[in-house]
């Protein structure tokens, strides 16, 4: 299969564009498109044959659950058995960065839920995603566009990178804004839980909802993720990653990487913009300022396929203290490392 990619405008969107992808949706095919977190890899939601298709194409999980994405809170009341008062509060944060879960309607395949009885549901910001939406007229179940385990895409090159010939469309509308996935919160049993941190915190939505709480395996690595996509391996790029967090760890790094380099080693380094003059840019590659987490959250994913294309041979990060967005990032980090963090 061909894969287009075409360009569109965020600020001067061609509906044109926009009818053509979506009578691919509604057609059952799938179709890439922007969102502000994330590309997400777009299929009718309310068809089984193309959510399966979905999970074929990213070699997913099939116990791990589809976001069915709607374009006004009104799409919200058909998929749906309940908006409690907690989900009412939240609307606040919609459109945005924020997945909630419910308990699910009847129209609801099983694909999406992988068999369960609760589904997750997004209105996401980007006026590309919106306007995708509202001419499809349909929920669209849209995971991340990239294989699975993969980093995640966040512009349209990667995605190209990851599907090239498996899907029939990419809607390039530049880089996404955000960079890392939308806050996933279950509201479908008593205590309203965050199983996915993202770019909305746990300190921000408590504000919101007093008794917020976040799921045990976010806050004890061997507890089993209430999330089943928690608990994949994740983000990773194709080297090995350590990462190291506090006083010591640029300094660490340096010394690690000159001991590897010894060794014949391409060593690919993620640092910020206070450290990255010390090391050669070679493969060295800043996150931005230190304390400017939005700007690293951006460009987390992109950093880490940029060192498979540089084909560096290990990995060695400069990681965060995980509060407010660190929390989130962190989350994204580890499972880029499969676990391997250094406290220094
Ligand atoms: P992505 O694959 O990037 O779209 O991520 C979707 C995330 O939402 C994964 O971690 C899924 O496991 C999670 N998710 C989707 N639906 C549900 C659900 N019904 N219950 C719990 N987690 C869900
Ligand atoms: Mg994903």
């Amino acid at each position: 299969m061909e894969t287009i990619i075409k360009k569109i405008q965020r600020d001067n969107i061609d509906q044109e564009t926009i009818k053509e992808a979506a009578s691919l949706l509604k057609e059952g095919k799938l179709v890439a498109f922007p969102t502000e977190t994330v590309y997400g890899l777009g299929a009718n939601g309310l068809n089984p044959k193309a959510c399966e298709n979905i999970f074929k194409t990213k070699n997913r999980p099939a116990d791990n659950p589809l976001i069915l994405h709607i374009s006004n809170i009104g799409m919200l009341y058909n998929l749906v058995s309940g908006v409690n008062e907690d989900a009412k509060k939240l609307f606040d944060l919609w459109p945005g960065p924020l997945t909630i879960i419910f308990k699910k309607s009847k129209l609801i395949p099983d694909v999406v839920t992988a068999g369960g009885d609760t589904v997750a549901i997004r209105f996401p910001k980007d006026e590309i995603a919106r306007r995708l939406i509202e001419e499809a007229n349909l929920p669209i179940a849209a995971p991340s566009a990239n294989i699975s385990g993969r980093p995640s895409p966040t512009k349209a090159s990667d995605v190209y990178y990851d599907l090239n010939g498996k899907i029939p469309m990419i809607l390039d509308g530049g880089e996404s804004q955000i960079g890392i996935e939308s806050t996933v919160i279950d509201l479908s049993s008593e205590i309203p839980t965050i199983l996915r941190p993202g770019f909305y915190t746990y300190e921000y939505i408590k504000e919101i909802l007093a008794n917020l709480k976040l799921d045990d395996a976010l806050i004890d690595d061997n507890k089993i993720p209430k999330s089943p996509g928690q608990k994949y391996k994740h983000y990773a790029p194709k080297a090995k990653m350590k990462i190291f967090v506090g006083n010591k760890a640029f300094d660490t790094i340096y010394q690690q990487a000159k001991a590897y380099e010894e060794k014949g080693l391409k060593v690919g380094i993620l640092t910020f913009d206070d450290r990255i003059n010390e090391v050669s840019k070679a493969y060295a590659i800043s996150l931005g300022q230190r304390d400017d987490l939005r700007q690293m959250s951006h460009m987390l994913f992109s950093a880490l396929r940029k060192m498979d294309r540089m084909k560096v041979d290990i990995i060695l990060a400069e990681g965060v203290s995980e509060k407010n967005l660190g929390k989130s990032i962190m989350n994204r980090m580890k499972k880029s490392a499969s676990g391997n963090v250094e406290y220094l």
